[in-house]
């Protein structure tokens, strides 16, 4: 195999997942999972041909898991001496306001986003890791990271301004960044594409609606605003995290509760959401409840719904108008009635929900589903971020 491709990694505190990408195509050559790093016992699955190849190992550090990824593609294939291998493209969650594209990876750039470990301090550590392993494994292969927050660097100041102090902007460089970026990016230009338009001339409210879900304003490309702020707990209700709240409620809780910051930091990124309204983090468990007549997966559901419409009427005000509302991510790609809840309050803007193509729209398919005559389109585009780094980073060394 002597196709261009890229190997996408996106590497956690104890996990890595992998995949060997072809950048023009999006083709998956093989895909994989290392976790548990760190832990007693961890594991190695690496999909190819449809098959998974597992191996239950101890896996000591990051570098230990970047061997075990060159010795799963050695064993099981595509063999990587045989692939050309144009980059490999990193997931960083946090660029800050230093980087609004995908960037080679130097020694300086290590050093920034170090320095900005203080604003993802759950995730830019764990990308690090990724770096310096991949590295060391593949020396004379470019490195590229791309940004989750890079997408929305081109929010005008309006949108990411927090109308806080002075010197908590400046000295903390509190503001709004935005993350899902890649997936924003991917799934604004794909509906273009499939809509038949040229980007610049589309306005579209992009719902990415996973276990983490942020909405996002794109004009002709663009972001122009997004509903993750500082730090990804902003907007949406999500698995764990509830997303907007009073800003009143820490210091409430720290006086009627006595809790401290520790407290509420664990509980606002790890116990809210749906985890908090019903105690189960899934929503097809939710759903299933719901239909049996519980009252709380029920309230759930609402409260779920009613937050994405009002980010989605807030962003079409903020566009000045929308042309598609487009669904994507684990929920937005498989759920038709959270899409029906969210579109048909939309009709207001002249929004036609084609029942039928809703209900089909499932498990990876594409497609419209408003009516012909619907004056805005909704549409669901399954996001595909592997595809968006690779085509990224083969970008940044082939420019
Ligand atoms: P992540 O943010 O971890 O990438 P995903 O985009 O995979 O999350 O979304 C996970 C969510 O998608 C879970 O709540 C899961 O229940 C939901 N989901 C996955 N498949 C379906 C389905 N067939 N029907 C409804 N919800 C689904």
């Amino acid at each position: 195999m002597s196709t261009r491709s890229v190997l996408v990694i996106n590497a956690g505190s104890s996990s890595v997942k992998y995949q060997l990408v072809h950048p023009d195509t999006g083709e998956s050559y093989a895909k994989g999972l290392i976790e548990r790093i760190g832990l007693p016992r961890g594991a190695v699955h690496h999909t190819v041909g449809g098959t998974t190849h597992q191996l239950t190992v101890v896996v000591p550090d990051h570098a230990a898991a970047m061997s075990l990824l060159t010795q799963a593609f050695a064993e099981h294939g595509p063999d990587l001496s045989e692939v050309d291998l144009v980059a490999v493209g990193h997931r960083v969650v946090h660029g800050g306001a230093d980087f609004a594209d995908p960037t080679l990876i130097t020694p300086a750039v290590l050093t920034t986003v170090e320095q900005l470990v203080p604003l993802a301090p759950l995730h830019n550590p764990g990308n690090l890791q990724g770096i310096v392993a991949a590295q060391e494994s593949f020396p004379d292969v470019p490195q590229v990271a791309i940004f989750d927050t890079a997408f929305h660097q081109t929010m005008p100041p309006e949108a990411s301004t927090y109308a806080v102090p002075a010197a908590w902007r400046n000295q903390y460089r509190v503001r709004r960044y935005g993350f899902h970026g890649t997936s924003h990016a991917y799934v604004s230009r794909r509906v273009a594409e499939l809509m038949g338009r040229p980007v610049e001339e589309v306005r579209t409210v992009v719902l990415h609606v996973g276990n983490g879900a942020s909405a996002t304003a794109v004009d002709g490309g663009r972001s122009v605003d997004t509903s993750m702020g500082l730090t990804p707990l902003e907007g949406l209700v999500m698995g764990t995290r509830g997303g907007d709240l009073d800003p009143g409620l820490p210091g409430h809780l720290a006086r009627v509760a006595g809790m401290t910051i520790e407290d509420y930091d664990r509980a606002l990124s790890k116990e809210s959401g749906l985890l908090g309204l019903t105690g189960s983090t899934d929503f097809r468990e939710l759903h299933a409840r719901r239909d049996a007549g519980d009252t709380d997966a029920e309230l759930a559901f609402g409260v779920v719904g009613h937050r994405l419409i009002r980010y989605a009427g807030a962003f079409a005000a903020v566009l000045g108008g929308v042309d598609a509302i487009v669904f994507t991510a684990g929920v937005g790609e498989n759920n038709p009635e959270l899409r029906a809840r969210v579109l048909d309050r939309l009709g207001f803007l002249g929004l036609r929900v084609d029942a039928g193509a809703n209900e089909a729209t499932v498990r990876g398919a594409e497609g419209r589903i408003t009516t012909e005559d619907s004056a805005v389109q909704a549409w669901v585009v399954p996001t595909n971020e592997e595809w968006e780094i690779a085509r990224q980073a083969a970008d940044v060394v082939e420019r």
